[in-house]
């Protein structure tokens, strides 16, 4: 049987799948320092966010088609997002690119559910993944269809707020919208891209650090 997803729900894999995951996690472990980006990354079931034909795949270490053009990230540029945020328990997170939702459940596992802000640009990607993320218990995770360069105002000031698409520069309302002290995370620049991190100073400023080249999707709009 096949749910609305064209997921095979009688699929004899599922246990594989957890062993997969543990793999992928061992694959990735030496990019990243907090323990915590690991459990959530043995928790979220990447399997079940990427296309059904992608399952196969959904435990390699790479970025895989989710439709419409975009893509997932792969599992240790996730980690290495999360890992360089820092993230604690109860941040209110904003991001930008939903995609599948994957990167937001990540995210979720670790703020909780309730903390994160997502905004996807493509509304079916959206309703996709508001529906993924609902029926594997990260309901809380509040979507937005927009344009993800006007950040996300009514839930502001954030703690931490990441890319997952390239921006040729931070947006002013994403800086606006951090709380002093606040570090967004980007891969900024067109062909060529360098994942930067900004620390929002007390004047409002940004401090940017650089932190080797990326490659992602293009910002869209
Ligand atoms: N984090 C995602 C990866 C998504 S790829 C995941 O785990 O699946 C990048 C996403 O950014 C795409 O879904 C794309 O549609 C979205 N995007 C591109 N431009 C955008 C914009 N201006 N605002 C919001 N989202 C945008």
């Amino acid at each position: 049987m096949f749910d609305r997803f064209g997921r095979d729900t009688d699929d004899p894999d599922v246990g594989d799948f957890t062993a997969a995951r543990e793999r992928m996690v061992q694959t990735v472990s030496h990019r990243v320092d907090d323990e915590r980006v690991l459990d959530a990354l043995e928790s979220v079931p990447r399997h079940e966010f990427v296309p059904a034909d992608r399952r196969g795949n959904a435990y390699a270490d790479r970025p895989l088609p989710i439709g419409d053009g975009q893509t997932i990230s792969a599992p240790h540029m996730v980690a290495i997002m999360a890992d360089r945020l820092a993230l604690e328990p109860g941040d209110e997170v904003l991001e930008i690119g939903t995609g599948c939702g994957y990167h937001a459940a990540v995210t979720a596992e670790i703020v909780g559910p309730e903390h994160v802000y997502t905004v996807e640009y493509s509304a079916d990607l959206a309703e996709l993944a508001r529906e993924t993320l609902a029926a594997l218990g990260y309901g809380e995770v509040s979507v937005r269809t927009g344009d993800g360069r006007d950040g996300w105002a009514e839930h502001a000031p954030y703690d931490a707020a990441y890319f997952t698409c390239a921006t040729p520069s931070i947006p002013d309302p994403v800086r606006e919208q951090l709380r002093p002290g606040g570090t967004v995370l980007a891969p900024v620049g067109t062909s060529h891209q360098t994942l930067v991190e900004a620390t929002k100073r007390d004047e409002g400023s940004l401090d940017r650090s650089e932190h080797g080249a990326v490659r992602f999707v293009q910002l869209r709009g």
